[in-house]
């Protein structure tokens, strides 16, 4: 039996990758055009940072974690998202006596013990942005407008921006009491999991997506009904901004968001062009997190993009795959000499050549320059060699021409694989 991969977690293939390219590279030209610097971070960490970071009632902590003792008895996690770290790393390092605003991103891959299944897996990846620092509503409003501008860059349509806000502590227990009184009438159309969360987090209940526990939630109270004045003049003011940046939303009072450290802004990014696993992105602001892992009182907010969703709705087609811009067909020993000098040449200026190593007839070159893609193909038998010359054909067109070779054979060959087209 062959070793395979682990189930939940995938190969990018070369085929695809040009598309995974393509995302991340307007990513880092996004968000660095709106003041972003790049950070990475570890992929395992404590287990503390995402138990206490994110909440011991997530669903994440609770039974999401790829948790392991290592050989020295510590407890380690992989990240199973950026955002704690993020804090952590902006925290060991304090980066806040540089500025006290930093507006970090990173991108690389998650870890959750989830069911796969289309849209979700066990390894995924994430674009992940993150301000910390600032409380000011126009940031919220900011990020929201880089988020929706960097995934119209990349080609997505038939979004839908979805706005809620969650309060904060001084008004989310309330309506956790009001909510939990409330769905304490409701507890026989309750899913096991959300009786559980009745007691641990039942905002969470909201976010189910058991059907006996959406009827249940039909007429629940709120968030808005119970937040004090100082959130819903947050929400008002990111509203407004939003507004001014020509964004709309759609408020969604059901949206809670996964994690425990969200307060205030909570946002999603739903695409009409996906199944059931439909969120692209998600955020929210987290004014307590960095006092859950042992820091000072440091508002944040952030989104994180599922990179394997983002790139099954990319437009089909589009040239996302790399070809050959030149093969070199060769026949005879000093043929192929000539071919690997010339193709060695070409690699050093960065030009992507190719040739057969394996001396296959000139028909089966063709073949094999037709398959690649090659944009062009040189061919080099005896015979051309003989009269000095080379014939570059263009795949495309399928005319042809002799170079001859020689003092500046090289640079006249640069010069139509680059202009003739
Ligand atoms: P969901 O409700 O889909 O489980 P979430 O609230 O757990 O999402 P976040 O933690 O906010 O997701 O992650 C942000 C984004 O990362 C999601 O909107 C989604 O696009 C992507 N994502 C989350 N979990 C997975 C997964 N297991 N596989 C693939 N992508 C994922
Ligand atoms: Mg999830």
């Amino acid at each position: 039996m062959e070793v395979q991969a682990i189930r939940g977690f995938n190969d990018v293939l070369p085929e695809e990758i040009g598309r995974w390219q393509f995302v991340e590279k307007t990513a880092r030209k996004v968000f660095e055009g709106f003041g972003f610097s790049e950070i990475r971070i570890p992929i395992l960490e404590r287990t503390e940072l995402f138990s206490r970071g994110i909440g011991e009632a997530t669903d994440i902590v609770e039974k999401e974690m790829y948790t392991f003792t290592d050989r020295s008895g510590n407890s380690l996690t992989l990240r199973p998202e950026a955002t704690a770290s993020m804090a952590r790393a902006y925290l060991e390092h304090q980066l806040y006596n540089f500025d006290s605003m930093a507006k970090l991103y990173c991108i690389g891959p998650m870890f959750r013990y989830e069911r796969p299944q289309k849209g979700r897996y066990r390894q995924f990846y994430q674009v992940d942005a993150e301000v910390f620092g600032v409380e000011n509503p126009m940031v919220d409003a900011e990020l929201i407008a880089m988020l929706i501008h960097f995934l119209k860059s990349v080609g997505l349509e038939r979004l839908e921006l979805q706005l809620n806000t969650l309060g904060d502590r001084a008004c989310r227990p309330k309506y956790r009491e009001g909510l939990k009184k409330y769905l304490e009438g409701k507890v026989s159309q309750l899913c096991e999991d959300c009786r559980r969360r009745l007691e641990s987090n039942p905002l969470r209940i909201l976010d189910c997506k058991v059907e006996t526990c959406k009827q249940a939630i039909a007429d629940a109270p709120k968030v808005t009904d119970f937040i004090c004045s100082e959130c819903q003049n947050h929400f008002d003011r990111v509203k407004e901004y939003l507004e001014a940046a020509g964004l709309s939303y759609v408020l969604n009072p059901r949206m809670v968001r996964g994690l425990d450290y969200y307060t205030r802004t909570a946002f999603e990014v739903v695409s009409y062009q996906l199944g059931s696993q439909n969120a692209v992105a998600g955020g929210g602001r987290y004014d307590n997190l960095f006092q859950e892992i042992g820091g000072k009182e440091i508002p944040g907010i952030g989104f994180a993009i599922g990179m394997e969703r983002l790139i099954s709705l990319l437009p089909e087609g589009g040239e996302f795959v790399k070809h050959p811009d030149l093969f070199v067909a060769a026949l005879g020993e000093a043929s192929f000499k000539e071919a690997y000098r010339i193709v060695n040449q070409l690699h050093l200026e960065g030009i992507r050549a190719e040739l057969d190593y394996e001396g296959k007839s000139l028909k089966s070159q063709m073949r094999r320059a037709d398959k690649l893609k090659s944009r062009y193909t040189l061919i080099l038998g005896q015979e051309e060699l003989n009269r000095g010359k080379a014939l570059l054909r263009n795949m495309g067109t399928k005319s042809q021409e002799e170079i001859p070779m020689g003092d500046g054979f090289l640079n006249q060959l640069k010069d139509k694989i680059s202009t003739i087209d």
